[in-house]
């Protein structure tokens, strides 16, 4: 009898157990006892491992960590027989002591996360301005010359320390806009604000850019880390040719070499992470922005992350000004398996690390974390900004009641939800997806995507290891 960890095999062995969650949060394992049998976790998924015939893939949906087991290890345990060593399977929450309990604690997750609130995390919309004419920019005709205001701007910073609690340690900014570096003043002043309130307060500040890489300088960047920046978010949609077509300049100017220049130019100055784009009709060209990366002189070591999502389609023709309509709808659609697989799979060869399956509540279930607009109105999701019927109240006069408004633990009305063993992997799903289809505020199940990519993402993230 044996597990297998590579070349040091132990009775058993986790080869990853990511339970961490942003803001320091552990996925439940708690009021486990050896004292007790133990039986074999109800939230776990059974793979052949991608090379070894005698070793099956255990992961726990649950806590995401991953184990390999022999199958005759997995058998006695199947047939409940206490196994020595088996206290680092109940670590990964792979052994429970009983079922009833584990639902219970995966249906109390959101709430327990509520309960952490460690980090205090808002995004921040600083106006509407941008330099760009992105094909499927959310903000469509809303883009213009709207901008914070002064008065906005000075109370901005009294509201979020209000917003924290006994257990707050962090308080972290995501700058939108529009452009979020045409505001630069801006982001100093509140940041300014921002780090002396939280030094009163014993509260660490640090804010991030959401920007799309054009006016970065690295004068401007070792400037900006004065006031606590940490990391910038970009975005490039695949190779140049792509990426010029989805994302050029407002005018239609190219704008990949830019970005890739001013990339290569703040290196080394402070975290950088990308984000591409893909559409069904394009993600197969996305390897070639790894070549033009490498001429470039830019790798895996440069980037914090590098990320591939689908384009979401905007709603109507008001927010899709140039007629786009390639994007996604829903995680349920046909094509996004075999791209996401495809692309993993790239990332991968191409020694970038791979995108961790993790716990993915969605920001509007979460106490947590929430978005400022330009004009001081509350909303649940960056994404969402400008949707008046979801202002969620404003920073002169905090937040309403917004359970019905966002329909708050959506997945808590379907039977299915209770039951289903992806629930800490998707609670849910995208509430903006949705929105964007069919004007609710319902789930959008991950369930077709998550038993078609989970066992290829598993099995690619072990042959990434070997
Ligand atoms: S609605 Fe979608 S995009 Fe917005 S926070 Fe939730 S999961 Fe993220
Ligand atoms: S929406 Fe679908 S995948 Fe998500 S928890 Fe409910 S049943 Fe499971």
């Amino acid at each position: 009898m044996a597990a297998v960890l590579q070349d040091n095999p132990p009775t058993f062995a986790s080869i990853r157990f990511t339970v961490q969650l942003e803001g320091g949060m552990r996925a439940p394992l708690y009021n486990l006892s050896l004292a007790s049998p133990m039986i074999l976790s109800r939230y776990r998924k059974e793979f052949p491992h991608p090379t070894d015939p005698d070793i099956t893939l255990l992961f726990s949906t649950r806590t995401t960590a991953l184990v390999m087991l022999d199958k005759e290890t997995l058998a006695l345990l199947k047939r409940g027989e206490e196994l020595e060593g088996s206290e680092a399977l109940v670590d990964c929450g792979l052994l429970v002591a009983d079922h009833a309990q584990e639902k219970a604690e995966v249906l109390d997750y959101l709430n327990e996360m509520n309960r952490q609130h460690v980090r205090l995390s808002v995004a921040v919309v600083l106006g509407m301005r941008c330099n760009f004419t992105c094909t499927y920019c959310y903000e469509g005709e809303k883009k213009g010359s709207f901008d914070m205001e002064q008065a906005t701007m000075e109370r901005l910073p009294a509201f979020l320390m209000e917003q924290t609690r006994p257990k707050t340690k962090r308080i972290a900014l995501d700058f939108y806009g529009g452009e979020p570096l045409l505001y630069v003043e801006t982001i100093k002043t509140i940041s300014q604000q921002m780090q002396r309130l939280c030094a009163e307060a014993g509260l660490t500040y640090d804010f991030a850019l959401v920007s799309n890489g054009s006016l970065l300088r690295p004068e401007l960047i070792k400037e900006l880390k004065e006031y606590g920046l940490d990391t910038i978010r970009l975005t490039v949609d695949g190779p140049a040719e792509l990426h010029n077509q989805s994302r050029p300049f407002r005018g239609g100017a190219p704008s990949f070499a830019t970005i890739v220049k001013n990339i290569r130019d703040c290196t080394g100055l402070v975290n950088i992470t990308m984000g591409g784009n893909y559409t069904k009709e394009n993600y197969r060209q996305f390897p070639q922005l790894f070549s033009e990366l490498q001429d470039a002189k830019l790798g895996p070591e440069h980037f914090a992350k590098l990320r591939f999502s689908p384009v979401i389609q905007p709603e109507n023709k008001k927010l899709s000004p140039l007629g786009f309509h390639s994007g996604c709808q829903s995680v349920s659609e046909k094509w996004l398996p075999e791209a996401a697989i495809f692309l993993q799979d790239q990332l991968s060869a191409n020694g970038y690390e791979q995108q961790s399956i993790t716990p993915t509540p969605c920001m509007v279930d979460r106490d947590d974390t929430f978005t400022i607009h330009y004009d001081g109105n509350l909303y649940h999701c960056p994404a969402l900004v400008g949707q008046e019927e979801l202002i969620c109240g404003n920073i002169d006069e905090g937040f309403k009641d917004y359970h019905t408004q966002y329909d708050l633990q959506n997945w808590r009305k379907h039977d299915k939800c209770h039951d289903c063993i992806y629930l800490i992997l998707c609670f849910g799903g995208c509430r903006f997806m949705k929105y964007r289809k069919d004007h609710t505020m319902d789930i959008d199940c991950k369930k077709s995507f998550l038993d078609a990519t989970l066992e290829a993402f598993i099995q690619q993230d072990i042959k990434a290891q070997m």
